[in-house]
């Protein structure tokens, strides 16, 4: 969950993230296109406007020479000189008033052409032909009359453009108007009157680009020094006259506070400059101009559209196309990618998962090893491996233990059969040959000789390490039977042993006399021979009870035990029936003994509980046989046979003595 979390994330990265990195990227050539594409409006813009200024101050410069000139006719002067000298001046009013019209239709441009006296009487008017003839507007308060009166010889009034009256197609209509006048001299400079000339405005600046605006958004503005506008009303809804300080005042203030400029609009672009028309008064015939105050100097523009980055994109839709594919692909890449990264972090987390699992294994099997390899080691039985010569090259701890020895010393030094002692060495090769043979397996029981001296009998059980047919090494399992043969012999001594008296019994007295006869043989020493029986027994058993017969037998052998050297065998053949085998003993000699053993017994009552004797002890005799081994008797039979004899002589003879049978 947390991972189809994190690729979501990832994927809203991996979209965003291009589509940033392809517009950082594309931003400046877009910008670079758009900053040329606004270097050429700007230069468009400027033409534009150059060409506007070039237009009006052309007009207005032509205008104003058309007035100098018509104010320089004689005709006129003339008729100036006539009204002042108090002739009507009827002979020039008509040959004047016909010129001033031709001019007026000529021109095209004026609305009035006007003759003004001195005393600001209109004395003839031309162009509006609707009107009475004169018009007798008195033009003594005008500011045309104020601004004209007092100028000097070629100078010019230049009015504020203002709404007047315009004569087309022979209808009279509102339109702006802008009027111009000079003062008329005479010869001898006497000031005679003023022309005014009145021009309809808007014919003037109709060539300016607004009215020739091609589509393209491309629009002029002009505006005077109180920031009224200048031009026939705009789609935006100026009107002449209307203050564009007050409609657009952050634009009136950029336009006022400097002689030219730029101002970049929301959508458009605006190049402007000033253009005092007064300023035409130096590159003229014109002496000067005077101008209503605040009405100079005008301000010039022209709006072009601002280039847009839609727009220019609306320009070539294939660069939408394009754009939109370089967007597209850069997505899909940045997709792919993540995806991409996302695999391999799932393959890399798997293999990851694997190498731990890996790991793992590799400790559990190495744990496994050192398992195996301890319980190889210290296992409780011996391992060893020989090769084809019997040599060890592989043996464990526990077998080198017991022999003693280190690693170092035995592996592929020491063979195996030198550790076997002679007498078992032929078991083990027999063994040995068995694991190389087809059986592949062999046991035998040896004994090993440790490096201390001590043998240890031992069972190996061999089988054979064989790859594709060849023979490589044996591999032995040795079991140490040291306890296992103490076992034995201890069993083996208990089937000798009476378990009563613990004496030896006769089987024993069998095995023993073999070899006491053999030894006496080898020797030539003297063999005797002693039967015991207690005397009256089965009384004593009546009497007192078996337990106490017992008990007797116990003490018997205690006291008899007691008497006997080292080498001497005593044994319990029956009953109460004992022998005693005296090796290198004479018959005389054994005689002492056996007297010493009477007297003994007769000594020494054995010790019984209080119930069976008041006094807890009760006294026992025995009679006693002896005889002689003959060394060429096979068997003690015969020799036991007369110490019988012997013994039935004692009892007869009244018990509790010893008789030495000597046939
Ligand atoms: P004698 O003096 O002539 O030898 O007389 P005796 O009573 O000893 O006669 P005998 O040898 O015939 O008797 C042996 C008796 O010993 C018979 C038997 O009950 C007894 N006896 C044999 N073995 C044991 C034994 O292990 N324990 C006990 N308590 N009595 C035994
Ligand atoms: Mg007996
Ligand atoms: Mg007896």
């Amino acid at each position: 969950m947390m991972r189809l979390k994190s690729l979501g994330v990832r994927l809203v990265i991996a979209t965003i993230v291009p589509l940033l990195l392809v517009t950082v990227m594309l931003y400046p050539i877009f910008r670079t296109h758009l900053e040329t594409r606004l270097d050429s409006s700007r230069q468009g813009a400027t033409t534009l406007l150059n060409a506007e200024h070039d237009a009006l101050l052309h007009d207005m410069n032509e205008s104003f020479n058309q007035v100098l000139a018509v104010a320089d006719l004689p005709i006129l002067r003339r008729h100036l000189r006539n009204v002042l000298a108090g002739d009507e001046g009827e002979a020039t009013l008509d040959p004047l008033a016909a010129m001033l019209e031709t001019l007026a239709t000529h021109f095209g441009r004026y609305t009035r052409l006007v003759l003004i006296d001195m005393t600001g009487e209109e004395l003839l008017e031309a162009g509006s032909r609707m009107l009475p003839y004169p018009t007798g507007i008195r033009y003594a308060q005008s500011g045309v009359f104020r601004g004209t009166e007092r100028l000097p010889p070629r100078g010019l009034y230049v009015s504020a453009p203002r709404l007047g009256e315009s004569r087309r197609e022979g209808k009279l209509v509102t339109t702006a108007v802008i009027d111009i006048a000079t003062p008329v001299f005479g010869q001898d400079g006497q000031r005679l009157g003023m022309l005014l000339f009145t021009l309809d405005w808007h014919y003037l600046t109709a060539s300016l680009p607004h009215a020739i605006d091609s589509g393209e958004g491309v629009r002029a503005v002009m505006v005077d020094d109180q920031g009224r506008w200048l031009l026939p009303n705009t789609e935006a809804g100026l009107r002449f006259g209307d203050s564009l300080a007050e409609r657009y005042p952050h634009v009136w203030h950029d336009l006022s506070s400097q002689p030219q400029g730029e101002i970049l609009l929301d959508d458009d672009l605006l190049q402007f400059r000033t253009q005092d028309i007064r300023a035409a008064a130096e590159s003229n015939k014109v002496g000067m101009i005077v101008t209503p105050s605040a009405s100079q100097p005008w301000r010039l523009g022209i709006v072009v559209p601002r280039p847009s980055l839609a727009g220019l994109l609306a320009e070539n839709p294939w660069q939408i196309a394009v754009l939109a594919l370089i967007y597209l692909l850069s997505v899909i890449v940045g997709v792919l990618w993540v995806l991409s990264l996302h695999r391999q972090r799932y393959l890399r987390r798997q293999a990851m998962g694997f190498s731990r699992e890996a790991q793992h294994l590799a400790r559990e099997s190495r744990q496994y090893a050192s398992e195996v390899q301890d319980l190889y080691e210290n296992a409780p039985c011996g391992y060893h491996s020989l090769d084809r010569d019997g040599r060890i090259v592989k043996i464990n701890r526990t077998e080198l233990e017991w022999l003693g020895y280190r690693a170092d010393e035995v592996i592929d030094k020491q063979h195996y059969r030198d550790f076997v002692t002679p007498g078992t060495r032929a078991a083990f090769d027999n063994a040995f040959q068995g694991v190389l043979s087809a059986r592949q397996e062999g046991a035998a029981e040896c004994v090993l000789m440790c490096r201390d001296g001590t043998r240890l009998p031992v069972a190996i059980q061999a089988t054979a390490q064989v790859i594709e047919g060849q023979f490589q090494y044996s591999r032995a399992t040795v079991f140490d039977l040291s306890e296992r043969k103490q076992l034995e012999a201890r069993l083996a001594e208990q089937a000798m042993v009476d378990p009563l008296t613990g004496l030896w019994n006769r089987r024993y007295l069998k095995g023993q006399a073999a070899k006491e006869l053999a030894r006496a043989c080898r020797s030539g020493t003297s063999l005797s021979l002693i039967v015991i029986d207690l005397d009256h027994f089965k009384r004593i058993n009546d009497t007192h009870g078996h337990d106490v017969g017992d008990l007797i037998l116990q003490s018997f052998a205690d006291t008899a035990r007691a008497q006997l050297r080292e080498g001497d065998t005593l044994c319990r053949m029956g009953g109460e029936e004992f022998i005693v085998l005296l090796p290198d003993t004479a018959p005389e000699k054994a005689m002492q003994v056996a007297e010493r053993l009477r007297l003994a017994i007769s000594a020494t009552p054995a010790e019984v509980e209080a119930d069976a004797v008041a006094t807890g002890r009760l006294a026992y005799t025995a009679s006693l046989g002896l005889a002689r081994v003959a060394l060429d008797e096979a068997s003690l039979e015969p020799a036991i046979k007369r110490a019988d004899e012997g013994l039935y002589a004692a009892k007869n003879a009244g018990r509790n003595r010893v008789h030495w049978h000597t046939g």
